[in-house]
């Protein structure tokens, strides 16, 4: 891997889950050097994560999608069910993707296949080194970021991107603080194999302790995240394969027929938690290092990748300008692109479970009248529906499926952002 005149490459990626993958192919794609360090996860991640139109162009972009899309499944139509049994019940919501001229409002996949597609893409690019360690101190200073790992290597670079989750060591280092705050739940994530189709159909059951949702998988498979109240989610996780297909079965009213359930289950505590700041001291917080927010309406990683590309985007118009990559401006150019997206993002999903949460009547009553308008209401559909797979004011040049390089511009994809 060529490095710049002082022997250190552009930038230091630390982490190697989605985003911080996502991070490296983007910098790398363009040229700039980059290191990719990332310790092999502990356990198998079973979950999967459906990703919204914008993420599917910008993985296109990246060469990465055509590597795993075979084990995606599209999701043609969302539906939300108010399941709760209460008197103020919301009407069903149905949102078909074909409304807002889009073949699907994007794609489900297993973790494992994503991280997978990434990890080939990451390997086959010159200027990307990947390095599996573990970091254990990063020291900003004036004119570059010193990162040491376990392995016995040091590292410098003028911009860290930093993707090393939730409880993120360079966050700390970059001395940015975090609004934290846990929920009284927990996700319980497990696959199923099921007798009838699926019908490329997500439905998100909305009950009293949180969602329940089945997201499709390709062929007679979906997945499962399921809400719950952390000691009814424990109490589950450890029944029987028999006896838990019999539970899924209930709460999903039997709407995907006979059901087995498939081997490896993950249980998540649910917080949400923001930085203060996405960027200080040269380290650029991207995916769940710089936020987290509960897993209600898909949105997590579709923030990550926005993360992503966007970093990607400012770093490069940087290193094409001449400019110092891990500068004061970049980081406030970057904070810029994201700050209004996560916020936004963040409260809505936020106030959508609390609604969910709450005993008060009136509470209640809003959230079935929200959805009611949503439901009649063509043109607030429709501006519900894109706003919740690309958002208008934050959809970095990745999700326009436009090629970023760091020597000549480039115009815009030929595909465009429209999915398959
Ligand atoms: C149940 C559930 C369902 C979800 N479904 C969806 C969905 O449908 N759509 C969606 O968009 N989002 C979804 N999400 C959110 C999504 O899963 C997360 O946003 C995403 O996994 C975060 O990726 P990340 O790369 O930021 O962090 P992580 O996946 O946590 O990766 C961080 C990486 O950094 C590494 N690391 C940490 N410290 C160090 C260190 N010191 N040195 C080296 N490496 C280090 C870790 O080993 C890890 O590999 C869901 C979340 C949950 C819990």
């Amino acid at each position: 891997m060529p490095n710049n005149s002082d022997g250190q490459p552009s930038v230091i990626v630390v982490g190697g889950g989605p985003a911080g993958l996502t991070a490296a192919v983007t910098l790398a794609s363009a040229g700039l050097t980059t290191v990719l360090v990332g310790m092999r996860a502990k356990r198998p991640d079973n979950r999967t994560t459906a990703l919204f139109a914008g993420s599917i162009a910008a993985l296109e972009t990246l060469g990465v999608w055509r590597l795993c899309a075979a084990q995606a499944a599209p999701l043609k139509i969302m539906r939300i069910v108010d399941d709760t049994g209460r008197l103020w019940r919301a009407p069903e919501v149905k949102f078909a993707a074909d409304e807002i001229g889009l073949d699907a409002f994007g794609y489900n996949i297993e973790n494992f296949h994503l991280v997978a597609a990434l990890g080939q893409r990451a390997a086959a690019l010159p200027s990307l080194r990947v390095i599996e360690d573990e970091v254990w101190a990063v020291k900003p200073r004036e004119d570059a970021v010193t990162v040491a790992l376990k392995g016995g290597a040091q590292l410098r670079a003028p911009l860290v991107v930093a993707a090393d989750g939730r409880r993120s060591l360079c966050r700390e280092a970059a001395g940015i603080a975090i609004d934290a705050r846990d929920y009284p739940q927990a996700a319980l994530t497990v696959c199923l194999a099921h007798t009838r189709p699926h019908r490329d159909t997500s439905t998100e059951f909305h009950t009293p302790s949180g969602p329940f949702t089945l997201v499709p998988l390709p062929g007679l498979r979906s997945s499962v995240v399921w809400v719950l109240d952390p000691a009814q989610a424990d109490a589950f996780k450890q029944l029987s394969d028999v006896e838990l297909a019999v539970e899924v079965e209930r709460a999903s009213h039997s709407i995907l027929g006979k059901i087995r359930v498939e081997p490896g289950r993950g249980l998540f505590p649910l917080s949400v938690a923001t930085a203060r700041h996405f960027g200080a001291k040269r380290i650029a917080l991207v995916g769940e290092a710089a936020h987290v927010i509960p897993p209600i309406g898909a949105q997590g990683l579709n923030l990550g990748l926005r993360d992503a590309a966007s970093i990607g985007e400012v770093a490069i118009a940087a290193e094409r300008g001449g400019r110092d990559i891990g500068g004061a401006d970049v980081l406030a150019a970057y904070e810029k692109m994201r700050r209004a997206d996560v916020a936004s993002r963040t409260l809505a999903i936020d106030l959508l479970n609390r609604t969910l949460l709450t005993d008060f009547l009136p509470v209640q009553s809003l959230r079935g009248l929200g959805l009611y308008m949503i439901d009649r209401i063509g043109p607030l559909r429709r501006a519900v529906m894109r706003e919740g797979v690309q958002p208008a004011a934050a959809e970095p040049r990745l999700m326009r499926g436009e090629a970023l390089s760091a020597a000549v511009p480039t115009g815009p994809h030929p595909r465009g952002h429209r999915s398959r």
